[in-house]
């Protein structure tokens, strides 16, 4: 089956009670049971069935099983959030004392998130470029966990995501993935060797910018070394769910952030179109990169399709012959890119991607705001960049907009 067939067929059927073509929203907090003996089972896991949407909902489900399909994996679990998704994906691996190696481009949320876990006595070391040596520089006995995004946004920096998942293996440690940016219609890393993948639903997943959201899925291939992970010991029954029956039962449960049912469905709606809008959006990308590059206002286009990017060559190598839809551009200086964002008709200036529309920031300002110097520089967020989230636009309307906007420079 290919992608887009298996977007809409892939652990789906109709509803059974009344036909609905879409899994409906289950707006409901607890499901009851007939009998004390039913409930005890399904809560115990011995039959199954629904509790409490807290821990598992039937809308809510249904998106799981799609995504896992999507991306090859065992089984996911739904989060409120892209956010609560990486929380919860590593909380689920590491304890206090313990560490994770990070790409040094990822998302800010992400690093402020790590910042947050040292208070906790879990502490990230950033490896300094995308070279494996780098990564293996920074690991450490009590390392746990690589953690990489597949494009670091905004320095669209692309890791290798085979040779890390080697270099994680050899340790006896776990490659997460964060696929936000380029979703399994580029790359599906657990084909790759990852042990985790996860999403900001909230971005191309759902792709109109309608609900935040997140998933975790599992590939289900780790081999647990018990010295390093002693509390997996007691999944180990699981077999190969113990990684997401650990956190169902434990952190995912205990921490509350579980997706709203109909999150779950408006987001189960957007995914259906994932494919269509991905292949549209990221020949945009590439051409709107392409015509950028020949404006004299423009300094650099930073696209990893352009084949004089440093990224070029994993990227092809990894993406399906495609690159993603976003993009940056330097204009010189922090005015002129301000100017550049104010004379915009078609994006809007928010923080966030993977709309219908297309969307730009400058995140030197916004998302790197608190940031050091050096944090910023490191994650690309230098001061007369613009980041652009290609949307569904026709490519020539853009390419004038940009073209005006530009026009108007000193
Ligand atoms: C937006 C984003 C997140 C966080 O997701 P939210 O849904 O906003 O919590 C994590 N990773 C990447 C790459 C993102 O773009």
């Amino acid at each position: 089956m290919k992608f887009n067939t298996s977007l809409l067929h892939s652990a789906h059927a109709p509803e059974e009670k009344n036909g609905a073509t879409l899994t409906p929203i289950y707006q409901s907090s607890a499901f009851a049971h007939q009998t004390a003996e039913d409930l005890e089972a399904v809560f115990n896991g011995k039959k199954p069935g629904f509790v409490y949407t807290r821990l598992n909902n039937p809308s809510i489900d249904s998106f799981e099983q799609r995504v896992a399909a999507l991306e090859s994996g065992i089984g996911a679990i739904a989060c409120a959030s892209g956010m609560a998704a990486v929380t919860l994906a590593i909380l689920n691996l590491v304890k206090s004392g313990d560490e994770v190696v990070a790409s040094s481009g990822i998302f800010g949320g992400t690093t402020s998130l790590f910042h947050c876990l040292e208070e906790f006595n879990i502490t990230t070391q950033y490896a300094a470029d995308n070279r494996i040596e780098s990564f293996a520089a920074c690991i450490s006995p009590r390392t746990k966990v690589i953690f990489i995004e597949t494009i670091g946004n905004p320095k669209l920096d692309v890791p290798d995501i085979a040779a890390l998942a080697e270099l994680a293996h050899q340790h006896e440690i776990l490659l997460v993935v964060d696929n936000t940016v380029t979703t399994p219609f580029l790359v599906k890393p657990i084909k790759l060797g990852a042990d985790v993948v996860i999403h900001s639903t909230s971005k191309y997943i759902n792709g109109s910018g309608n609900s935040i959201g997140g998933i975790i899925i599992d590939s289900g291939k780790r081999k647990w070394n018990y010295d390093k992970f002693p509390a997996f010991k007691e999944y180990e029954k699981f077999g190969r769910f113990a990684y997401l029956a650990k956190l169902r039962k434990g952190i995912f449960k205990d921490f509350g952030a579980c997706m709203s049912p109909f999150n779950a469905y408006l987001t189960s709606i957007g995914m259906e179109t994932l494919g269509l809008r991905m292949e549209r959006a990221c020949e945009t990308a590439y051409k709107l990169a392409v015509s950028l590059r020949s404006c004299a206002k423009v300094k650099t286009v930073n696209y990893p399709g352009l084949e004089d990017s440093p990224y070029y060559q994993v990227a092809k190598a990894q993406f399906n012959g495609k690159f993603g839809a976003m993009l940056t551009i330097r204009v010189g200086t922090k005015d002129n890119a301000f100017a550049v964002i104010n004379s915009l008709t078609y994006a809007a200036n928010l923080a966030n991607i993977g709309d219908t529309r297309t969307l730009v920031i400058h995140p030197a300002s916004t998302i790197y705001a608190t940031s050091q110097e050096a944090e910023k520089i490191n994650a690309g967020a230098y001061d007369d960049l613009i980041r652009i989230s290609v949307g569904l636009e026709d490519f020539e309307d853009l390419e004038a907009d940009f073209q005006q906007a530009l026009g108007k420079l000193e």
